[in-house]
């Protein structure tokens, strides 16, 4: 689904050339849940811009799905940190969000609009907020924001989910149930994950395959398969 191949990046900036990321390789199979750690600065954010096709390499080539990446991925959905909802939108009307950006006419909406509500109450059933649905996001806990906001980012059944720190700002306990319900998510859907964080045992709860980032270069220095059967 992603590969890499030999990969520079380079930011130009006031303060001279910063690289990123250099001379960097990586493979994603179809399917695969794959985690990218490493401490902060070393890169990851650039990788996931990288392969969403937000920027393009210095060096070396991109590819998602077989083709090189030259602009936006559209088979991507993203989710970050931030669950970024709109707080005057139920959350349906939030899930549902992404209509409007691919069919902003209203006129020609009618049976699509159909068709993304249905996905977004299955999405949300599946998450746990079915009876959230014409909630509004202030009303609702960070962990139940980050629960609609993954459904945001899955209502266009995207093949690749890109996950930048998803949960970091969760507590420990809110943490944990949302890797259960990415997991749901991923086992029913069956799309292909790249997840960044910094938490070692969310990679190793979650991922098949976990790739270690170092800083100074940004690099991967180690890829790892996870060997355990998962449930
Ligand atoms: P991470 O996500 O792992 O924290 P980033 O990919 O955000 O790392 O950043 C990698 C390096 O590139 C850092 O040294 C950062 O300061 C630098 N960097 C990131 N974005 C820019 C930018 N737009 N311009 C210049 N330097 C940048
Ligand atoms: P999460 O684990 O999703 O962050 P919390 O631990 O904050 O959720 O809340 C536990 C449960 O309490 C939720 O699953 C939900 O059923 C209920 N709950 C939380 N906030 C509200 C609210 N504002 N209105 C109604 N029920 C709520």
């Amino acid at each position: 689904m992603i590969r890499l191949h030999d990969v520079t990046l380079s930011y130009r900036g006031r303060a001279g050339e910063v690289t990123a990321l250099a001379h960097t390789s990586l493979a994603v199979g179809k399917g695969e849940f794959a985690a990218v750690v490493g401490p902060s600065g070393c890169g990851k954010s650039t990788l996931m811009k990288l392969v969403t096709g937000l920027i393009r390499p210095t060096k070396g080539k991109v590819e998602v799905d077989g083709a090189e990446v030259t602009g936006p991925v559209k088979i991507a959905g993203m989710a970050f940190q931030a669950a970024n909802l709109l707080p005057w939108r139920s959350v349906l009307d939030n899930v549902m969000l992404p209509l409007e950006i691919v069919a902003p006419h209203r006129g020609r909406l009618g049976r699509e609009r159909d068709a993304y509500r249905t996905r977004a109450l299955d999405l949300l059933g599946v998450v746990g907020l079915r009876d959230f649905a014409d909630r509004y996001p202030w009303e609702m806990s960070g962990g139940m924001q980050q629960r609609a906001s993954l459904c945001r980012s899955l209502i266009h059944e995207p093949e690749l989910l890109m996950l930048d720190e998803p949960f970091a700002a969760l507590d420990a306990f809110t943490r944990e149930e949302l890797w259960v319900v990415l997991r749901d998510l991923w086992q029913r859907l069956g799309f292909t994950v790249v997840l960044v964080t910094h938490d070692l045992r969310e990679a190793g709860f979650l991922a098949d395959t976990i790739h270690v980032m170092s800083a100074r270069p940004g690099q991967i220095v180690e890829t790892r398969r996870v060997a355990f059967p998962r449930p």
